[in-house]
């Protein structure tokens, strides 16, 4: 675990200022091949052993060499290293574990500044130390379907490039993605979070998924993003929802103590997510859920779906709140919800 203070270190950091980082040389002995007037530094990847190269440009028996000494269980370092498809299904293959179903089995993990290209496939991989994937990047998908991190799973400023496939993963340490990107979807259905993380502040081009993912610990949730799906979540402890530009869907999640939804502020995530979308977060649907847990603030709920939602007259709104106005339906059913406001409010399935 690192300490905060260099968590708040690293969060002052910038995406432009990771691009002018790979002007400068990495902190790490690197291999350098290719470096030349137009590139000082060349290849980035940290020399293996004593061949002054990487795993790439290492000569085939020096590579084969490497893959040899590695069992399940081992820490592996490849920092920097550009590693196609092929690659990383040998350096898996070389700590499947024959006693576990032949899941692979990590021990300390070191890909930061990886560039994956193509796919990565760590699927169902144990990783029982630190996984660090900082400032990595994921050129294509990046699946770790029924990974298990046990100790934290580092993916601070990753960038994902692909579609994020975390679904069942199982995160027993903390979940560290503050400033990753998401291009697409990141997917973290049935996921199981352990002890009290933040995820984020990060950004996300489609869709968070945390249907039925399992919070046993707080849990806050802070991003830009176009869509995020809590249907069936769990949250075991107090925990926050903090999104910018989000439409959110609760249905049916499970709320066993207190749950704050409300549109987040954040300077970062302000400044590399600027898109054309409403700022204020909207929930589309509380269907299933126990309202008198929830505390919304600054939420549009014009168009949320409130049948079936328990306790709705708990319901707790604070700061700038929409329901539909009276000019926009054709009739009302009057005392299902909260109305705080001179003008008349109306809720989504009255308009329908
Ligand atoms: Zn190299």
């Amino acid at each position: 675990m690192s300490s905060i203070s260099s968590k708040a270190r690293q969060t002052q950091r910038t995406l432009a200022e990771i691009d002018a980082m790979n002007t400068t040389p990495p902190d790490w002995e690197h291999c350098g091949t290719g470096a030349g007037d137009a590139d000082p530094v060349g290849c980035r990847g940290i020399v293996i052993r004593s061949t002054g190269r990487c795993l790439v440009h290492c000569d085939d028996t020096e590579r084969q060499s490497y893959l040899d000494e590695l069992s399940p269980g081992a820490d592996i370092d490849l920092r920097g290293t550009t590693l196609g498809e092929n690659m990383l299904d040998a350096l898996l293959d070389a700590v499947r574990d024959t006693e576990a179903e032949l899941a692979p089995r990590i021990g300390d993990a070191e890909f930061s500044e990886v560039v994956f290209t193509g796919d990565a496939r760590f699927d169902r991989t144990k990783f029982t130390g630190d996984a660090r994937f900082d400032r990595t990047k994921f050129t294509g998908d990046a699946r770790f379907d029924k990974a298990t991190f046990s100790d934290t799973a580092w993916f601070y400023e990753t960038w994902f490039t692909g579609i994020a496939w975390f679904p069942q993963a199982n995160f027993r340490g903390d979940a560290e993605f503050s400033r990753a990107w998401f291009n697409v979807d990141a997917r973290f259905n049935k996921a199981t979070f352990g002890p009290a993380v933040t995820l984020g502040p990060m950004t996300c081009e489609r869709t968070l998924n945390f249907e039925s993912a399992v919070f046993e610990n707080s849990v806050l949730i802070f991003a830009a993003v176009r869509y995020v799906s809590c249907s069936k979540a769990r949250f075991q402890e107090p925990s926050t929802l903090r999104l910018l530009h989000a439409q959110v869907d609760l249905t049916d999640a499970v709320l066993l103590h207190p749950v704050t939804v409300a549109t987040g502020s954040d300077p970062y995530v302000r400044r590399v997510f600027e898109r054309d979308l409403p700022t204020k977060m909207s929930i589309r649907s509380l269907r299933g859920v126990d309202a008198a847990m929830l505390l919304i603030s600054d939420v549009d709920l014009r168009n949320c779906v409130f049948t079936g939602t328990h306790h709705l007259d708990q319901l707790r709104l604070e700061g700038e709140w929409q329901f539909a106005t009276t000019s926009e339906v054709a009739r009302w059913r009057s005392g299902m919800i909260p109305r705080r406001r001179s003008r008349r409010q109306v809720i989504y399935e009255e308009r329908l």
